[in-house]
């Protein structure tokens, strides 16, 4: 078996749902990040900017990187969209779960002499999505999510940067067609041209990295959202598999309503949720939504 198939043979064993090699190079879609920055999609996400030269060329992140292994992990298909806790934050957090899973495929790559490696799970200033349609994994979908055409877009992503040359997988031909689902649901008109967003509409933004208020329409549109939005993804007809493939990791927890949250300390949102990806968002911004869904309701 070639390096590169028994990498990828490897990486499935170890749950990933896909996995692909790219080579390493200078970003191709600079252009278009550039312009959703100037226009101010980027809300008040500063470090987007700040970040804006690192991101160029993946050699700026690991100076010898030569090939990189990206991988996905399914997580569930939300059947109810817009309630409660988006599907991804109900079990462990992918950060801890991919993390773990690249660094025991990073022990395997290594037993070949020579070989260094770098883990980067949303750690590093990287266009993961410009990489895992450049690795194969699949296309950027209307709603700016990876479509895999057999795991669907519930997926979340890591890279493996390697220092060795690597024959590349070959990238799959976006097939949203005339499809426009995603961009039809989408409650606060937050889906642009190009896979892009506006993260000042993005209910999975402004619910999870939005530090201030939430006001008028956007706080309507948020209904009985507690944490994220699972709406685009929900209505894609890419996401045909049932529960085939989603890593244990991810099985549901049971979640608190509004009520709870807003009287719960913060020993308990600590017991509750500090290896879940709810935690780095923190009490004080899920009271705040919990307080609008109240609102709302
Ligand atoms: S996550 Fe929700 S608000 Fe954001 S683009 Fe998708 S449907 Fe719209
Ligand atoms: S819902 Fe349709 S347009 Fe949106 S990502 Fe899926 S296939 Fe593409």
């Amino acid at each position: 078996m070639s390096l590169e198939n028994s990498i990828l043979t490897e990486a499935r064993r170890l749950g990933f749902i896909a996995a692909g090699i790219a080579a390493a190079g200078p970003a191709e879609n600079l252009d278009l990040f550039n312009r959703w920055l100037q226009d101010g999609n980027a809300a008040d996400m500063a470090f987007m900017e700040r970040s804006r030269q690192i991101r160029t060329d993946v050699k700026n992140v690991m100076p010898d990187v030569k090939s990189i292994i990206v991988v996905a992990a399914r997580y569930a298909t939300n059947k109810e969209p817009g309630k409660g806790f988006s599907t991804y934050a109900r079990g462990m957090d992918y950060h801890i779960v991919i993390r773990g899973k690249l660094s025991l495929l990073a022990d395997f790559i290594k037993k070949q002499p020579g070989i260094s490696t770098r883990v980067c799970v949303d750690s590093v200033p990287l266009f993961e999505r410009e990489w895992a349609i450049r690795a194969g994994i699949g296309w950027r979908g209307r709603q700016g999510q990876i479509v895999n055409p057999k795991a669907g877009c519930c997926l979340s992503i890591g890279v493996l940067l390697l220092n060795i040359v690597l024959a590349p997988s070959t990238p799959c031909a976006n097939q949203c067609g005339n499809c426009r689902l995603c961009v039809d649901a989408c409650p606060t008109r937050a889906i642009l041209d190009n896979g892009l967003i506006d993260c000042r509409r993005c209910l999975a933004y402004l619910t999870v990295e939005h530090k201030g208020d939430i006001q008028g329409e956007l706080q309507i549109a948020m209904g009985q959202t507690l944490f994220g939005c699972d709406i685009c993804t929900a209505v894609c007809p890419w996401n045909k598999m049932e529960n085939d493939g989603i890593l244990a990791e991810f099985q549901e927890r049971l979640m608190p309503d509004a009520k709870e949250i807003l009287a719960m300390s913060k020993e308990e949102f600590t017991s509750r949720f500090k290896d879940s990806t709810v935690f780095r968002t923190g009490l004080e911004r899920l009271k705040r939504n919990a307080a609008i869904v109240l609102e709302n309701t």
